[in-house]
């Protein structure tokens, strides 16, 4: 990652700065008023006991095991403007915001990366036309117009409820930031994301046994999404990749030549140069222009091949702290997506038969 020198205090990542021992030693297995109570479950008679491994360390420990001893936290009073929002997420290198409402006394929404791309996606017309709704409107504003169509209260989680719980609200809302509120105080205490929770597993699951499928083959295995996956061309606009993330709500694009080898990705995260550079005026600007002017970025496309085991994916994916690899074949053709919540959902969710990720056979 090369940030450059005009870049304002932008950093990778928020939720994964802190050092090993800054994330708390565990101390808890009870997960009281939660869905799922923290107690690990014995496997059915006859099934395979390595199946459970991950669901029942992830049931054993507790969203506040997760909490790093120190982290930064910003909150959105609803009525700021948005563009001063987007600024302020740029200006302190967090990736969202828990939403404050006044008048109400609570917090009532999150704002992400993923809202500055529905503005952008929604009201912009060209580069000669400012984007009036960007410029004037207010966080709640821009809320009444949207929450018809999208989540309009706050998802979050208590920090005795177990990491299960967290992974499970994250993958069936389909969101990618889950506030920790203290139900005493009402303050959130932390933004609990899929990064940290494998983080956690990476560090401490080597205080369990390894399962012995983490030796599979990932084309063995039904983990990640391996059809209609969803590319931009390197030539086409920034409006394109925003349309495609809007209408497949997915995560992040890899980028592709007009040979159809991946040769960049472009994830949602990175959108949020445009306010960084100040030219979300200027959507027509190309993928090639707009992958070259990002301010931070991982060098190179973080792949993955389909003759490589699950482990050495987890561990690429856990070491890089990036949210997905692309599979790729042996000429670097897309052929699939393993992202975080494809991991979770197999590891953790599924085991419990509970089903939020749909998954196929690469
Ligand atoms: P990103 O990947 O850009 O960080 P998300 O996928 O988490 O964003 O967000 C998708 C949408 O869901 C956004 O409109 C965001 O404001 C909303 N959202 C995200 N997290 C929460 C939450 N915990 N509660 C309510 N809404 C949320
Ligand atoms: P988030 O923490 O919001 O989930 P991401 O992991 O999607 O963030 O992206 C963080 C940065 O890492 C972005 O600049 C993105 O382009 C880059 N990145 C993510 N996944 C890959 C990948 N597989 N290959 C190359 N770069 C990646
Ligand atoms: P994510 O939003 O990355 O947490 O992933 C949610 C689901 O979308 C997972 O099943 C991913 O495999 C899938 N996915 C992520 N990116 C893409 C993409 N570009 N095309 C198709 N599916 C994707």
């Amino acid at each position: 990652m090369e940030p450059l020198a005009e870049v304002p205090l932008f950093e990778m990542d928020q939720e994964d700065e802190e050092e090993e021992e800054d994330i708390l030693s565990m101390k808890s297995t009870a997960a009281g008023g939660c869905i799922y109570a923290g107690h690990a479950v014995a496997p059915p008679a006859g099934s395979d006991p390595d199946n459970f491994i991950y669901m029942n360390f992830m049931k054993s420990h507790c969203c506040y095991d997760a909490i790093p001893t120190s982290s930064k936290l910003v909150i959105f009073d609803t009525t700021l403007q948005v563009k001063k929002a987007f600024f302020a997420l740029v200006a302190n290198g967090v990736r969202a915001a828990p939403l404050w409402d006044n008048k109400l006394q609570s917090f009532v929404g999150m704002l992400t990366i993923t809202d500055f791309i529905n503005i952008l996606h929604r009201y912009y017309k060209s580069p000669l036309v400012q984007i009036y709704e960007l410029e004037e409107h207010k966080i709640e504003t821009w809320r009444e117009i949207y929450l018809q169509y999208s989540i309009n209260r706050l998802i979050s989680i208590t920090p005795d409820c177990s990491l299960f719980d967290a992974i499970y609200s994250l993958l069936k809302n389909k969101i990618h930031r889950l506030p920790i509120i203290d139900p005493v105080s009402g303050n959130v205490l932390y933004i609990l994301t899929h990064k940290r929770i494998l983080k956690f597993l990476h560090i401490f699951g080597s205080a369990v046994p390894k399962p012995g499928f983490l030796q599979k083959q990932i084309c063995e295995m039904p983990i990640g999404t391996f059809q209609q996956i969803a590319v931009v061309q390197e030539s086409a606009t920034v409006y394109d990749a925003l349309t495609v993330f809007v209408e497949r709500r997915v995560s992040a694009l890899p980028v592709v030549s007009e040979e159809g080898k991946v040769v960049a990705l472009y994830s949602r995260f990175d959108v949020i140069n445009l306010a960084a550079q100040k030219n979300y005026n200027n959507l027509n600007m190309t993928m090639r222009e707009a992958l070259g002017s990002r301010t931070c970025w991982v060098e190179g496309v973080l792949k993955c091949y389909p003759h490589e085991t699950l482990e050495t994916i987890i561990d690429r994916i856990a070491e890089a702290e990036v949210h997905r690899l692309v599979l790729v074949d042996t000429d670097d053709v897309v052929r699939g997506i393993v992202s975080l919540s494809d991991l979770l959902q197999a590891l953790v969710l599924t085991p419990a038969d509970v089903y939020e990720r749909a998954s196929f056979q690469c």
